[in-house]
């Protein structure tokens, strides 16, 4: 300020003094003074037009927008672009930092596995990530600024957005829901700023199903134990009741056994389950030998045949090929509970009389190949693909008579999956089925080639 005053005073002490130079020069009667008075005026309207125009370059450089340049140099004008330059600048950093923050949030909620979606008050979209457009096939080149309710068509959430309660979530079809391949979408509003809402989506397909399944199962196992508990209530109540012979208390006494066997098995094949799905995959460290385990399934074989069959010599031809040598990385307990499954089945589902055929072969790509091949009852196609389904039964009443639980190709299920195994069923209704597990290279070794290595290195 103190410049600027000084720069006045100067241009207009300039002024006074050439003004009164030259009026000393003129003719008057006080020639010096009207001089300087005018040189005053004058000085001051120099420095005003000086002012003027240093005023007005700044004003241009603020319409200009170019704020990069300088405008004034020195004085207050120099000073007031300096300091408005600057706080400019301090404006735009931050207004970058903003714009990239908000360029980071909407990145991170572009990969968020749920659907995002934001709308204004009338229900305008106004920004989706990728997994809302994925749920409502939107586009975003082509849908932003539309109306919600025009692209969302399922009447469920048309209702659901028209009633303003947005406390709970809204289940509906997704785009792509069919009677066989059903999808299900949460989806649930919020309301924040003044008016907004948030859309937030999820896929609950597999949350939905696992649920109906977990009920499905409750209802299977309480079905399949309450009809032999019934049984069993039923024979007590008439032992309580009746006074019977010892031959009948004898018969109905093995009834019971009967029926408490199978409450036992069923409980037994659930713990199985159970324990295959809660504990991890088995390791590869510890191998366990096919022709071992051949010769105990021969021998379980020949019990189960003989006791299905009471009084039959010899009800099946069992045919057990136990020629190739090798070992299978796992858990012994559970390629035993699934093969002595298949097996089980191969001879519960076929008549006496049939053969059963058992095989563990090496294949030349390093592979093996454990089959059971049955000359029994087969089955028709449209139930192979259900068939490892947890209680899934194609005959029911041949299935509870042979002490089947429904669990038996669950498990084997289970535990080929644990094994990296592959399962091959094939069967025609009449003929018969065969049962394959196609074990990895990765978990099979030759006997012969490791009995080598063994001799070698000792
Ligand atoms: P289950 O205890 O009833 O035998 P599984 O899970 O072992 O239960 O088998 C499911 C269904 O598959 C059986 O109920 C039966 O209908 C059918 N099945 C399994 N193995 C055979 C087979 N070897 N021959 C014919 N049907 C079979």
């Amino acid at each position: 300020m103190f410049w600027r005053a000084l720069s006045l005073l100067a241009i207009q002490g300039a002024g006074g003094l050439v003004g009164w130079l030259a009026g000393s020069r003129t003719p008057s009667t006080l020639p010096g003074l009207e001089g300087a008075v005018v040189g005053l005026v004058l000085g001051a309207l120099v420095w005003l037009l000086i002012d003027t125009t240093r005023a007005r370059r700044w004003l241009l450089w603020l319409r200009s927008g170019d704020t990069s340049s300088a405008t004034a140099h020195g004085g207050l004008w120099g000073e007031v672009s300096d300091r408005t330059r600057r706080l400019l600048r301090l404006r735009e950093q931050a207004a970058q930092d903003s714009r990239t923050r908000l360029q980071d949030f909407l990145e991170a909620l572009q990969v968020s596995p749920s659907g995002v979606m934001l709308l204004e008050g009338q229900g305008r979209i106004e920004w989706f990530n990728q997994t809302a457009a994925a749920h409502f096939g939107l586009d975003s080149e082509r849908d932003l600024a539309q109306q919600v309710g025009n692209l969302v068509r399922e009447p469920g959430f048309a209702a659901y957005f028209a009633g303003h309660d947005y406390r709970h979530e809204l289940l509906m079809p997704g785009r792509e829901n069919t009677p066989l391949h059903p999808v299900k979408l949460s989806v649930q509003l919020h309301r924040y700023g003044e008016g907004r809402l948030l859309m937030l989506s999820r896929d609950v397909t597999a949350l939905q199903q696992a649920e109906a399944q977990r009920r499905d199962f409750i209802a299977n196992v309480s079905h399949e134990i309450r009809t032999p508990l019934t049984v069993l209530a039923g024979f007590v109540e008439t032992l309580q009741s009746l006074d019977l012979s010892a031959e009948e208390r004898k018969r109905y006494l093995s009834l019971m056994a009967q029926q408490a066997g199978r409450m036992q098995t069923l409980v037994s094949d659930l713990l199985t389950l159970s324990k295959l799905e809660g504990s991890p995959a088995p390791g590869v460290d510890h191998w366990v030998s096919v022709p071992e385990l051949m010769r105990e399934l021969e021998e379980e074989a020949s019990a189960l045949s003989a006791v299905l069959h009471p009084g039959v010599q010899l009800a099946h031809r069992l045919d057990f090929d136990t020629s190739m040598q090798w070992e299978v990385a796992g858990s012994a307990n559970e390629l035993r509970s699934a093969m002595s499954n298949l097996l089980s089945n191969a001879i519960r589902y076929t008549p006496a009389g049939g053969a059963v055929r058992v095989r563990a072969q090496l294949s030349s790509d390093g592979t093996a190949r454990f089959s059971v091949a049955d000359t029994g009852c087969g089955i028709a196609p449209e139930h192979l693909a259900r068939l490892t389904q947890r209680f899934y039964r194609v005959d029911h009443s041949r299935s509870r008579d042979s002490g089947g639980t429904g669990l038996g190709l669950a498990i084997v299920k289970h535990v080929a999956q644990r094994h990296g195994v592959e399962l091959k069923i094939s069967s025609a209704p009449g003929k018969g089925s065969e049962f394959a597990m196609i074990f990895p290279a990765s978990r099979v070794r030759s006997l012969s080639r490791c009995i080598a290595t063994r001799l070698l290195s000792e």
